[in-house]
């Protein structure tokens, strides 16, 4: 064996899988990573904002969500209290490594006073824990880790895996993409988001089981962070649910971001919106998305392709993303430059188109994006003004689920999948945490 293990994809996943290999004394361990080196990362390059080392979340906001309802599927897996102990082991890990002291939602009191407050405005609020790192430290926190692994495991960056080598029923190792061959005894896969397409493919040849989960799929609405105040003071980010009154559909408000900014990514050749939000740097706005959740069944079973064409439209209206003020959406009429101009509220995002959004959204979505905002309204008055933004599209896709064990273990013996990639997480923390269950699991077997 030229390894003990072979992890693949250097996000937030396998670099805890890294971290927890090493501190429990497993050394013969590579972590291969097809990106760049977290310093040689650049925001503006859109080949790097989702890959290299830190994976996804290496510009992102950095809000630690401790709390076992948000952030992934772990739940599945771990009764409640180990999960939540398992989360607070992995956060502590953050914070020894440079993350911020202080925590948001803490005060139970102001929190209930909050979910009562949205009750009667018939939402719900999911009360949320969070440790918010800011887009500047990530990469330093990601640096720390680097820095740590580099004397204890193997590292190589600019190096993507190609296939999974298995013997029927056990796995043998990879072979990169060059070609080369390394054998391993455990082969750890947490290729993340953006190596879904590539997960799909390795687990049909393996023969994994894996079934599609949903597509989100809404828009990131900006508006003056004094509107949101009262509550990004308590909370930073509050997680709203809403069931929309003529459909019934499950609407969500998503990654809040207090004095952030509006920015694009690009998802497979697309450009869609997202935000973030620094640790110091304010703007004078607050965004957030409001995500609404589709599920299909039969004939159709591909909730990647659907929101991909629905993002795709917005696109070829606006050559990216599209901005409209909610006034003009009410109003039936697109947004143009000179009604731009006349918007109290000063887009933080320079380069959307403003367009029409209806032409975008299928009836369903847009009626229940408006009936979440009516319903925010009644918590935050100042959210159903005409000089809110409407950015479009912002989507969320998941990768197919992947079944493992609770140890994240596939059917293939000593393959493990975990973090986005497998469909099992779907944030920072979660992802973490997967890590470190696999590397447990294997370190009682090496
Ligand atoms: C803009 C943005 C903001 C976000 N903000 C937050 C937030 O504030 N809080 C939160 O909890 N979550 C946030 N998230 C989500 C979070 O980043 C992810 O949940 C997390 O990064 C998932 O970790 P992961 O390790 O599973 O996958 P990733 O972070 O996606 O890492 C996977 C890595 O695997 C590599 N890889 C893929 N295929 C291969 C291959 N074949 N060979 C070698 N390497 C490969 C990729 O290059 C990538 O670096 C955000 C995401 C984005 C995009």
């Amino acid at each position: 064996m030229d390894y003990d293990v072979v992890i693949v994809g250097a996000g937030p996943a396998g670099i805890f899988a890294a971290l927890t290999l090493a501190d429990l004394g497993v050394s013969r361990v590579l972590l291969l990573e097809k990106g760049k080196d977290c310093t040689l990362r650049s925001q503006h390059h859109i080949e790097d904002r989702l890959c290299g080392w830190g994976g996804a979340g290496a510009f992102s906001d950095g809000k630690l969500t401790l709390s076992t309802d948000v952030g992934g599927n772990l739940q599945d897996f771990l009764e409640e209290q180990r999960l939540f102990e398992l989360l607070q082991q992995t956060d502590e890990i953050y914070v020894a490594h440079g993350a911020p002291d202080r925590i948001f939602g803490a005060d139970w009191v102001q929190v209930e006073a909050l979910a009562d407050q949205a009750r009667l405005a018939d939402l719900e609020l999911i009360p949320n824990r969070i440790r918010h790192i800011g887009t500047e430290n990530c990469i330093k926190v990601l640096e720390r880790f680097r820095d740590v692994l580099t004397h204890k495991i193997h590292i190589r960056t600019d190096c993507a895996v190609s296939d999974i080598l298995a013997d029927p029923g056990r796995v043998q190792g990879v072979r990169l993409a060059d070609g080369k061959r390394i054998d391993a005894r455990f082969v750890v896969l947490a290729p993340g988001r953006s190596g879904a397409r590539w997960m799909k493919q390795q687990a049909d040849q393996l023969g994994l089981k894996a079934r599609s989960t949903s597509v989100d799929i809404g828009v990131r609405v900006e508006l003056p962070a004094p509107v949101l105040k009262s509550i990004t003071d308590i909370t930073y980010e509050s997680k709203l649910v809403h069931y929309s009154k003529t459909f019934d559909d499950k609407v969500r408000t998503f990654c809040m971001n207090p004095y952030g900014e509006v920015v694009t990514e690009e998802n497979n050749g697309l450009i869609t919106v997202n935000g973030h939000s620094y640790a110091e740097k304010r703007s004078q706005n607050t965004n957030f998305a409001i995500l609404v959740s589709s599920f299909f069944t039969e004939p159709f079973d591909d909730p990647i392709a659907y929101g991909h064409d629905i993002a795709r439209l917005a696109n070829l209206l606006g050559g990216g993303v599209l901005v409209q003020r909610l006034g003009d959406l009410l109003a039936g009429r697109r947004s143009t430059r000179k009604r731009m101009e006349r918007c109290l509220t000063k887009p933080t995002l320079d380069d959307a188109t403003p367009g029409d959004l209806s032409f975008v959204f299928p009836y369903r979505h847009l009626l229940s994006i408006i009936e979440m905002l009516q319903a925010l309204e009644k918590i935050a008055p100042g959210v159903y003004s005409r000089h809110t933004l409407l950015y479009g599209v912002e989507v969320k896709f998941y990768s197919r689920r992947v079944d493992v064990s609770p140890e994240m273990e596939s059917a293939i013996q000593n393959l493990f999948i975990i973090g986005d990639g497998a469909g099992i997480t779907r944030g920072l923390l979660q992802a973490s945490a997967s890590g470190i269950l696999a590397a447990r699991a294997i370190t009682a077997r090496v």
